[in-house]
């Protein structure tokens, strides 16, 4: 049975104390409704890890994650942070693919696929991103867009790395919004998303697939579109900022 996860992303947000502090209510909240199969992870910037790492250790099934990771094992790349830097500090997820990143710092797919390599080589989960820009949902070509991101970004993996995989729908028109996709077209990706990931790996991998969805998801959308056959929970910008709104969205799997 695939997992379901409801992860935050807090973007370039909160000053260290702030998120410190965000964080402990956050897990003080849910740390009794995360049942069952269910992950919570914050994906906060670097500077939180360390700390909300420790705070995290004894709390089962919440996890940290990072946003970014550089592609290069060490070396000389001012500003960056490595896959094993971010594994060290004890984050067990990263974000990849996110559309911020493709947008303003030009990430290709080709680099993305090496981010991915680097991952998964140092144990870190992907929360690889894909999602179609306004344009390419208005032509139709959205589709085609979303399975040339998973054939250049991630089906160059085996089956045993892919497994780890979780992978966001974020249409890129829904994020930071308020736009959201209706509960049909978000459902209508997935479902396309899995056909894809089983033509590829198999229906067994595709169904063992957590495809998360991201774009203005909150407490009052949340659940209808959860309630989606192939929504396995969701990537949360603006709303994983406020504890109560988080809570919220977690408690739906209850
Ligand atoms: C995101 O940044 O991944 C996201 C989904 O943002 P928001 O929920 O604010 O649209």
């Amino acid at each position: 049975m695939r997992k379901n996860i409801v992860a935050g992303n807090w973007k370039m947000n909160l000053g260290y104390e702030e998120g410190v502090s965000l964080f402990s209510e956050i897990v003080n909240m849910v740390k009794d409704e995360v049942i069952g199969n269910q992950e919570v992870v914050v994906c906060s910037p670097f500077i939180h890890l360390s700390s909300i790492a420790k705070l995290s250790a004894s709390v089962p099934n919440v996890h940290i994650g990072a946003q970014n990771i550089h592609q290069a094992e060490s070396g000389a790349y001012t500003g960056e942070v490595s896959a094993s830097q971010v594994k060290s500090v004890g984050a067990q997820y990263v974000i990849l693919g996110h559309s911020e990143r493709r947008a303003y710092f030009g990430e290709t797919d080709a680099l993305l696929a090496e981010k991915l390599n680097a991952a998964l080589k140092h144990g870190l989960k992907p929360i690889f991103c894909i999602g179609e820009t306004k344009e390419e949902r208005e032509s139709g070509r959205f589709f085609d867009v979303i399975k040339t991101q998973l054939e250049a970004g991630v089906f160059h993996l085996g089956q045993d790395d892919f497994a780890s995989v979780v992978l966001a729908y974020e249409p890129v028109w829904a994020i930071g919004t308020g736009l959201t996709a209706s509960p049909e077209e978000a459902q209508e990706v997935h479902a396309f998303i899995r056909e894809t990931i089983a033509q590829q790996y198999g229906a067994e991998v595709a169904d063992a697939t957590t495809i998360l969805y991201g774009g203005s998801a909150n407490p009052s959308n949340a659940s209808t579109l959860f309630a989606q056959k192939d929504i396995d929970g969701g990537l949360i910008g603006g709303a994983s900022l406020k504890s109560r709104d988080f809570l919220e969205i977690v408690k739906v799997f209850n």
